[in-house]
């Protein structure tokens, strides 16, 4: 192997959670990996070591100047005992495109495959096994150089932690009710909105809230520059379905390639049925929802892999879409996505590792 990072384990493990009470990103399990990057000696020290705080200089670049980046996927545990990761490669990749926008040192895509491996191994036994919970990964970086000139940092660290999470819905699929958000944007042409940094998530807080105040569970973001294209919902990439045809935004540089989207395309596709990578406004899918012809509409992403949206609300109009149930694509994709992931569909694809 080309990496071989040494393991550093903690002389006091913790309990383990009951599997029935977990919900997301709230417990943290024993071990972390961390690898320190300097100008003189490039990414080093790569290992696993008990989990634990972090001492900063309250100088460090990432508090003043958000210089970081972060990942999210998922290990699952089959039910023949092997522990699986889903398309690991492709949020690597992703790590090489956000670095790149955001001055961050390049780090070797199979050390970034092979870091969530090691880690994952020491603390595999924390991978809950009831149906619907997963291990969440959380690969991230932070400038941590006291310094507080503007420009890019000489120091970073690099570190994996793991979170035991419960399915993101109890009783299975749920279609969402969706705001569409026509005052705040996410992302506009030349900013960061394909990166997945910080920076992006504290600015989308506030619609957020907003959402939530009247009711909604999330928002579907529109365009930066004329608000009238629909771009990605929450912290997910967005399908409508309008008559045969699948419609989702094209990757332009305002919206997060997702994996789960990139993985829904490709499914789409194997079955014979029309995706369309294009600009849509939402003047159509709310003409589309009032002649009967938005038939489906889903959001894409790690966290519930397919959720199922049943309503949207724009400025005070409202479209229940397939009369507030769980489309059949939807539930389509979701067991062969989740199918895939958990190891119980034959993965043709070579997605899962
Ligand atoms: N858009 C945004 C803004 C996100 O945060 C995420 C979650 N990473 C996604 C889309 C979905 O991406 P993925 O399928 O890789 O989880």
């Amino acid at each position: 192997m080309k990496y071989d990072f040494p393991v550093i384990k903690t002389a006091s493990p913790k309990e383990k959670p009951n599997p029935d009470t977990l919900r997301f990103g709230q417990l943290f399990t024993d071990h972390m990996f961390i690898m320190e990057y300097s100008s003189e000696n490039g990414w080093h020290n790569g290992r696993v070591q008990p989990y634990a705080p972090l001492q900063l200089d309250p100088a460090a670049a990432v508090f003043h100047y958000a210089q970081e980046m972060f990942e999210g996927l998922k290990a699952y545990r089959s039910k023949d005992g092997r522990v699986l990761l889903f398309r690991p490669d492709m949020n690597a990749k992703r790590t090489t495109n956000t670095n790149e926008r955001m001055c961050i040192p390049h780090i070797d895509e199979e050390l970034f495959v092979e870091a969530i491996k090691a880690v994952v191994k020491v603390d595999q036994d924390w991978i809950p096994n009831k149906k619907g919970t997963s291990l969440y990964i959380r690969p991230f970086i932070i400038a941590d150089e006291a310094f507080l000139g503007v420009r890019p940092a000489n120091h970073f660290l690099f570190m994996v932690i793991l979170s035991p999470v419960g399915p993101y819905y109890e009783g299975g699929l749920a279609p969402t009710k969706i705001y569409v958000e026509d005052e705040f944007v996410r992302a506009t042409p030349g900013g960061t909105g394909a990166a997945k940094i910080g920076g992006n998530y504290a600015a989308g807080l506030k619609s957020q809230e907003k959402a939530h105040q009247n009711g909604y569970e999330q928002v579907l973001w529109l365009d930066g520059v004329e608000r009238k294209y629909v771009e990605e919902i929450g912290t997910s990439n967005a399908f409508f379905r309008i008559g045969d045809e699948v419609v989702t935004a094209p990757l332009t540089g305002t919206i997060l390639p997702g994996i789960t989207r990139d993985s829904v395309i490709n499914l789409l596709k194997q079955w014979g049925i029309k995706v369309s990578e294009r600009r849509m406004t939402i003047d159509e899918v709310f003409a589309a929802g009032e002649a009967g012809e938005l038939v489906e509409m889903f959001a894409s992403g790690t966290a519930a892999v397919i959720s199922p949206v049943g309503e949207l609300s724009w400025k005070g109009e409202k479209i229940t879409i397939n009369n507030g149930e769980i489309g059949e694509l939807s539930q389509r994709l979701y067991d062969e996505l989740y199918g895939l992931q958990i190891g119980e569909v034959e993965d043709k694809m070579g997605w899962t590792v």
